[in-house]
């Protein structure tokens, strides 16, 4: 039972935990011109990320995935990855990866407790890839997902944000990749952030459409488990992976919430879209704060809107998603 319940019902099984706001990749939709440091860069300690869950784990949180930035560029990656999965109470650890280092880690990550993955693979095409992601390593990231598949992850799904005008042809391609790998195939449709002009109107694609076709095909819905994300799931017999669409424009995306976030920075986000965050900061400092963490974090709670306001264009204050762990 979790003890996480906001003022709408909604029940939080499941922690998205940035540990960085560095990456090595400059995706066009995400930091176009790479990272560049604010002066804020002194980020989660092994020590507070150890508080961080064993809260959350407390008020029955079950599932956390770590994200950022790139987590794996933290030198403290795998025993950081040890921590939460050692922490009593968590069963299910995911990491969220553009997979640089996947090839040359993938066991050492799962023998440390990575059970669930995600690698953001925006192209099937080389060329593609770079002219999206700023850098030409496909071949090094596809290495790092055979890899994956070979360390027998319990699951191994690949994101692509699908952009009109750019891989957004590339549908069927990835499909057909799909059809012989037990891999999930995750299509996100772009959001629109604070640090975005004229490129969501050049490029967004509508989700809704994307699933239409999808069920024409004979794609079938398959049933939402209570810490799973935000993905409506699809299966196909003639397929063996599946395909997940993430529509945060749909009209239900946010009535299905059961995440909350918890930035790099050490301070709780209630919504991706949401406004400056909670700080938890200074209640991490000591073992014998984790009940004033763990009343704090019930009290914020309650503060969730019930919607986020992205369809009026309003992205609250998240200049891009590398900042808060999209
Ligand atoms: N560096 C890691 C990676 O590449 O997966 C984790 C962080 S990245 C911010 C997490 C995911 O957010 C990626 O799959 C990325 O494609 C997606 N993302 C970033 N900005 C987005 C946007 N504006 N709209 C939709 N998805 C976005």
């Amino acid at each position: 039972m979790t003890q996480l319940e906001d003022g709408f019902g909604r029940q939080f099984y499941y922690l998205r935990l940035s540990i960085t706001d560095v990456c090595n990749f400059r995706c066009t939709y995400c930091l176009p011109d790479g990272y560049r440091p604010n002066g804020r860069n002194y980020f989660i300690t092994q020590a507070e990320v150890a508080r961080i869950t064993r809260a959350f784990a407390a008020l029955g949180t079950q599932k956390v995935r770590i994200t950022g930035g790139e987590p794996t560029m933290r030198k403290d990656f795998t025993e950081l990855l040890r921590t939460v999965a050692d922490t009593p109470g968590i069963t299910k650890v995911a990491l969220t990866t553009n997979g640089y280092r996947l090839a040359k880690h993938a066991q050492e990550w799962r023998d440390a407790g990575l059970t669930h993955l995600n690698v953001s693979v925006d192209s099937l095409d080389p060329k593609m890839f770079h002219q999206i992601t700023g850098e030409n390593l496909f071949h090094e990231v596809m290495a790092g997902v055979d890899a994956a598949l070979d360390a027998g992850f319990e699951q191994v799904k690949l994101n692509s944000v699908l952009l009109k005008g750019l891989n957004g042809k590339e549908l069927d391609q990835f499909l057909d990749w799909i059809k012989t790998r037990p891999v999930e195939m995750r299509f996100i449709e772009l959001m629109q952030t604070g640090e975005m002009d004229q490129f969501f109107e050049r490029h967004h694609m509508s989700g809704e459409q994307i699933k239409q076709r999808m069920l024409q095909q004979g794609w079938q819905s398959v049933l939402r488990e209570k810490d799973a994300g935000p993905a409506e799931r699809f299966w196909h017999p003639d397929y063996a992976g599946k395909l997940g669409l993430i529509m945060p424009y749909s009209k239900d995306f946010c009535a299905g919430c059961n995440r909350l976030r918890v930035s790099a920075q050490g301070k709780l986000h209630l919504c991706l879209f949401g406004e400056g965050g909670v700080e938890l900061r200074d209640l991490l400092a000591a073992d014998e704060q984790q009940d004033e963490l763990i009343a704090r974090l019930q009290s914020a709670l309650q503060t969730k809107r019930e919607t986020h306001y992205l369809h009026q264009g309003d992205a609250g204050s998240t200049p891009h998603l590398a900042s808060i762990g999209g």
